[in-house]
């Protein structure tokens, strides 16, 4: 724990004061060695908020979670098979900033940013200038959803979606709110993870009292992820009714053993949140070396089973273009 990084400063600070130098970074994590091995990308650069990075260790170039945001020159081989849009999303868009891929659910992308760039990500490459919903998009969404009455889900996703100001997101709530067929509105987040001070209470008790059923799925891949501070935004955001659920990508050496995942389903409990889904990497050009086989996925799997009660197991899945849904992986195949 690195402590004077460790701030009381509100979330805008600290998203307008992370660390975008490799440097900067190296240097505060005593790890001036390892610049040899980091990459400078031009696209898709270094964020990591302060908070984040006090919860590495100082020497550790294996931290788990530095290894997470620090550009690797590996991630400029190319490997056949990883491609810029794994999931084929840019044909699934039937209106700007919507995606329509599950029968029930659309998902739009509120915002380009995030708080923190993860190296896996599958959404680096996405085109997000050609996808960000405009005003005029906010009447063709609601029009789209009107004319699919099975749809009674919304996620707002991103980039981050709490990634932009109450006003804009509260703006949003109310519009959706208003269309009587949907019961459920979806929060993709990782910002309650990397900066906490963003369960902030004005954002709680607005989402405490939609007339929707809310639910923020946040994205924790390691139990260091979650500090006191971290542990306590989540169960304040719990107990205002809140339904909080995680997802994890499986990373090689990051936490692909059974202790790194038992640890972080047993602190998300005591966190107030539930493990959901352990993803098998989407094949995203530049995030290779960080994929395990599926053989190994498996074992890993059967060993959760045996070591964690049923709800603290996530399920493992995979997602496979122009499939209607998270495909679960066959772990029969491997037992
Ligand atoms: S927070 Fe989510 S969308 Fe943003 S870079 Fe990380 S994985 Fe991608």
């Amino acid at each position: 724990m690195i402590n004077h990084l460790i701030t009381q400063k509100n979330w805008q600070t600290q998203l307008s004061e992370a660390i975008t130098s490799v440097d900067e970074l190296l240097s505060i994590l005593e790890l001036e060695d390892l610049k040899s091995t980091t990459y400078f990308p031009k696209h898709f650069v270094l964020r990591v908020p302060r908070a984040f990075v006090a919860k590495m260790t100082v020497g550790d170039g294996n931290d788990p979670l530095l290894r997470q945001v620090l550009p690797d020159e590996q991630e400029q081989i190319k490997v056949t098979g990883y491609v810029a849009d794994p999931l084929a999303e840019n044909s699934h868009n039937p209106v700007k900033g919507m995606l329509h891929k599950y029968e029930s659910r659309v998902l739009l992308t509120l915002t380009s940013a995030c708080a923190i760039h993860c190296r896996y990500c599958f959404r680096q490459h996405f085109d997000y200038s050609a996808n960000m919903p405009t005003a005029t998009a906010q009447a063709d969404i609601i029009d789209y959803i009107t004319a699919n009455p099975e749809i009674n889900e919304v996620i707002l996703s991103g980039g981050d979606p709490l990634n932009v100001t109450n006003r804009r997101l509260f703006a949003w709530l109310e519009i959706l709110e208003a269309i009587p067929q949907l019961t459920i509105i979806r929060l993709h987040t990782r910002l309650p993870i990397v900066i906490p001070e963003r369960l902030d209470d004005e954002l709680i008790m607005r989402l405490a009292k939609s007339r929707c059923q809310i639910v923020m799925v946040v994205h924790c891949n390691h139990a260091n992820e979650i500090d006191e501070t971290t542990a306590r935004a989540l169960n304040k955001t719990r107990l205002a009714g809140i339904t909080l659920l995680n997802q994890t990508v499986l990373l090689s050496g990051i936490n692909d053993s059974t202790a790194v995942q038992v640890a972080l389903s047993q602190r998300l409990f005591s966190a107030g949140v539930l493990p959901y889904y352990l993803h098998v990497l989407d094949k995203v050009a530049g995030a290779a070396h960080f994929d395990s086989d599926e053989h190994s996925a498996c074992t890993l799997y059967w060993s959760l089973l045996a070591a964690l009660p049923g709800y603290l197991v996530p399920k493992l899945v995979r997602e496979l273009p122009n499939r209607p849904f998270k495909v679960p992986v066959d772990i029969y195949k491997s037992s």
